[in-house]
């Protein structure tokens, strides 16, 4: 166990300090935000950074030539940038604005099925998807009679790494994945696996929803061809979220929505199509947001990221001895490599009692099926109680959940 210096602890809770909305009561008890991977909480820096570009320069971008547009432009952009750095890709191009990791995968699936895949392909996914990353590989099923193929998740909330050898094969033309599962806490071993998929000539799409928010995604390094991911679970807003693609991948992608600013020229009789990333930037962009996304990402950037790893390490094994002794529960996915999330299931209770009962004493967990239903029927679970970590979460939120979960349990025997 790594022991926390006074230094590393004092340091935690300056970073704690600047996310104001965790410093509030529910009814007469602190508020402890255990819900961590259905959103982050935003850092005061991101929320100015929202106030700021509407109070003081709020416009529409790309085509203004006025004073405020301009500087909307640059700000917009410069996210952009900024965002290019920080996941690692080649250029700004690539990062395409989008609302959220579910329309990331939507652009990326519509797309293959008008341009790519044909009626007996197979798009391979995993036992442990997000229902964001199995409903649009359905529908570009429908859409091309492409048929879709699924790694076997083990008792452990591993993935069947010897099945997932046999599923991929020369007829596996998409192979999306998701990173850590949302429902699990499961890390997987995505680059080896892309590099699998990939070496058999399939497109590799990687679901970094909750990756984001727990450790820096290197694109390249990945080798994936698409990545996802949503602003509001790395402490920026909703509503905005990035696509990542490799430039030939995203160059040989129908455009998903047509309008403005994605086009280069129309006439009644044809339109062509605007360069990257603006080709599937259709619209007036969610500005505020995605100037606030850039705002996240410096704040992840000033972190010590070794101390948050280790503290968010901590807080995980602290959650999962409490939850593994508390009698009568029973956690759901125990896997080796795991990031800040522990499901569990109790025999006596019913997971949406469970989580009612805690919000009684101000402690937000989420309960459920996660969006996963496939996975909650694998494990023959209706669903689950999730508590979902984050760095700016303490020991001593932890240890007030050990008391009010006691509590709860023997209330619910
Ligand atoms: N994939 C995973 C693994 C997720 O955790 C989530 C959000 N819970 C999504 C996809 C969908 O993200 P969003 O709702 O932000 O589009």
């Amino acid at each position: 166990m790594v022991v926390e210096t006074d230094q590393t602890q004092e340091m935690l809770y300056a970073i704690r300090n600047q996310f104001p909305i965790l410093n509030q009561m529910v009814g007469k008890h602190p508020l402890v935000y255990f819900d961590n991977a259905a959103t982050t909480q935003k850092p005061e820096t991101v929320i100015q950074s929202l106030d700021d570009y509407y109070r003081n320069y709020n416009a529409n971008i790309h085509r203004g030539a006025h004073y405020l547009a301009d500087k909307g432009t640059t700000a917009y952009e410069s996210s952009r940038k900024k965002i290019q750095q920080f996941i690692s890709a080649e250029t700004p191009e690539q990062v395409i604005f989008t609302k959220g990791t579910t329309e990331g995968i939507n652009l990326i699936a519509s797309g293959l099925a008008k341009s790519y895949l044909k009626a007996g392909d197979e798009i391979l996914i995993t036992g442990m998807e997000h229902h964001a990353n199995i409903v649009p590989w359905q529908m570009a099923c429908e859409q091309s009679g492409a048929v879709l193929k699924v790694i076997p998740v083990l008792d452990n909330g591993e993935l069947d790494l010897e099945a997932a050898e046999k599923l991929m094969s020369e007829k596996t033309k998409v192979f999306s994945m998701v990173y850590i599962s949302n429902a699990l806490g499961t890390i997987n071993p995505a680059k080896e696996l892309i590099a699998k998929a990939a070496n058999l000539g399939a497109i590799t799409v990687l679901d970094c929803a909750q990756a984001v928010g727990h450790f820096v995604i290197n694109v390249q390094d990945l080798g994936t061809d698409f990545a996802v991911f949503s602003g509001h679970k790395m402490f920026g807003p909703t509503g905005i979220g990035i696509l990542y693609g490799k430039k030939a991948r995203l160059e040989a992608l129908p455009p998903y929505q047509g309008g403005g600013e994605m086009i280069k020229e129309v006439t009644f009789e044809k339109t062509t199509y605007n360069e990257l990333p603006f080709r599937f930037e259709a619209g007036t962009p969610n500005i505020a947001d995605g100037i606030g996304l850039g705002f996240a990402v410096d704040f992840i950037q000033s972190l010590d990221r070794q101390t948050i790893e280790a503290h968010e390490h901590e807080l995980l094994k602290l959650a999962t001895d409490i939850i593994s002794q508390t009698p009568g529960l029973r956690i759901i996915g125990q896997a080796a490599n795991k990031a800040s999330v522990v499901s569990f299931v109790s025999d006596k209770a019913h997971p949406s009692d469970i989580g009612t009962l805690l919000d009684q004493y101000g402690i937000a967990v989420r309960t459920g099926h996660h969006c996963c239903q496939p996975l909650m029927s694998r494990f023959g679970v209706p669903g689950t109680v999730r508590v979902s970590l984050s760095f700016y979460n303490t020991k001593e939120e932890l240890e007030i959940f050990a008391r009010h979960l006691n509590k709860v349990m023997s209330m619910l025997a």
